[in-house]
């Protein structure tokens, strides 16, 4: 297995290029989160057999053995009260069965009959890629099971320590330095270099897609917009990657493209990191684009061959050279040289000559102090997000699992959980 050149070997880590599925196949139990103890998640119970009947018109109908196997799924978890809510899903706090203190986040896809199968496809998206990629810096997908009202149900570790936008935003509260920011930067560089090493663009990279879980480490999430790259010669849309973390090839159109445009959010991640506020954030993709020019230098063919060829090239008439490295010490030398020449590096206009993920942990900022901070030593929410943890900690979930769906509708979606392998 290949290792992640930073850190101890990700003994827990598999990819679908070598390891079975992470969820539920149709003989496999549900997978343990990457940092949960053996014993800590639900089992199949044999009482879960006592949902085997549904009514038909004519009388009890035995379920198959696909929707029994949904059934023991589903029983096993209960939801309780909204966390949040994305473009196409809600998610939903809730625990094990078994045991009310094993915490879970149940993400119910939103049935959206515009869809095939009333999914959209950031849904399906995200199902194909978080079940193939288990790594400690992933989030990490435990089940799926569909509910009665035919909306898919993805069952995640709970992360409850919020994301790295809410540390980055709370300027009053949150102090953090040059060894947390190395800390958060290389979880952060891990999960995309095991994305990549498994030919998975994540297409989404921004702070507040970097949660946090309990024990401090920061994970990857939001798989919505995620696809493959294996294949170099398929197009690809270029209206991915927020637009504050959008490279220049996809701000210029760029249909063929690579694991470098994760990497350019990654720089835009660790620009923020240190100032504390997006590094450019333009309101339009014209001003993005401008942004990148002024404060980093005007693509051009002598900087970034064959850039004048991409679709939508169009640049400020006023070409700015490329910065130097030196000129980026004043505003992000609180991490030193030599994370400065990381940052440059990974914000390369170029995408060829944009630094991987595999070469960023290489690089020898993580060799010069400060050390990384111990995850277990991180700066966490401010008291304030710290009340409404403790407030969700502490609430036992209620369970709304059949909330008001009409009969007509209890039937749960068929989940064959062989297709998606
Ligand atoms: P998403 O649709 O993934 O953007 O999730 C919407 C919101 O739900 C996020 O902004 C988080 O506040 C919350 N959330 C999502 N996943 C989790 C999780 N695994 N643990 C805790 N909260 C979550």
């Amino acid at each position: 297995m290949a290792v992640s050149p930073l850190v101890a070997p990700t003994a827990q880590s598999s990819a679908f290029k070598r390891q079975p599925s992470a969820v539920p196949s149709s003989t496999g139990g549900t997978p343990l989160p990457s940092n949960a103890a053996p014993t800590s998640h639900p089992q199949p119970s044999s009482s879960s057999s006592q949902s085997l009947l549904r009514h038909g018109p004519a009388g009890p109908l035995t379920l198959d053995p696909i929707e029994q196997l949904n059934e023991d799924e589903k029983r096993k978890y209960v939801k309780g009260k909204k966390l949040g809510e994305g473009t196409y899903a809600n998610v939903y706090l809730g625990h094990a069965r078994h045991d009310p203190s094993v915490l879970v986040a149940i993400k119910k896809i939103k049935v959206q009959q515009q869809y095939q199968d009333g999914m959209a496809p950031d849904a399906v998206r995200e199902l194909k890629y978080l079940r193939e990629l288990r790594h400690p810096n992933i989030i990490s997908l435990l089940s799926v099971f569909s509910s009665k009202d035919q909306n898919l149900n993805l069952v995640l570790e709970y992360l409850p320590l919020g994301d790295l936008e809410m540390l980055i935003r709370d300027v009053d509260r949150v102090r953090y330095g040059a060894g947390d920011i190395k800390a958060w930067m290389g979880m952060l560089a891990r999960a995309v270099w095991f994305c990549h090493d498994n030919y998975v663009l994540h297409r989404d990279i921004k702070p507040n897609n970097l949660l946090i879980a309990a024990d401090g480490e920061v994970k990857l999430a939001d798989f919505g917009l995620a696809r493959g790259f294996a294949d170099p010669g398929r197009r690809m849309t270029a209206n991915v990657i927020t637009r504050w973390y959008r490279p220049p090839e996809l701000l210029f159109g760029a249909r063929h493209y690579g694991a470098a445009v994760d990497m350019w959010s990654v720089g835009m991640v660790f620009a923020e990191l240190i100032i504390r506020a997006p590094f450019l954030a333009g309101n339009t993709e014209v001003e993005q684009i401008a942004l990148i020019c002024k404060h980093i230098g005007t693509p051009t063919e002598e900087v970034w061959p064959g850039v004048t060829r991409l679709r939508e090239y169009t640049v400020p008439s006023e070409v700015v050279p490329v910065w130097p490295k030196d000129a980026y010490m004043g505003r992000f030398g609180a991490v030193g040289a030599d994370g400065v020449d990381l940052l440059v590096r990974t914000l390369a206009l170029d995408p060829k000559k944009r630094i991987s993920a595999r070469e960023m942990l290489e690089h020898r900022w993580w060799r010069t102090d400060p050390k990384p901070t111990r995850k277990e030593d991180l700066p966490r929410k401010s008291a304030g997000g710290e009340d409404k943890m403790g407030a969700d900690l502490k609430r036992r979930p209620g369970v709304v699992e059949d909330e008001g769906a009409p009969r007509g509708q209890r039937v749960a979606r068929k989940l064959d959980f062989g297709i998606a392998k």
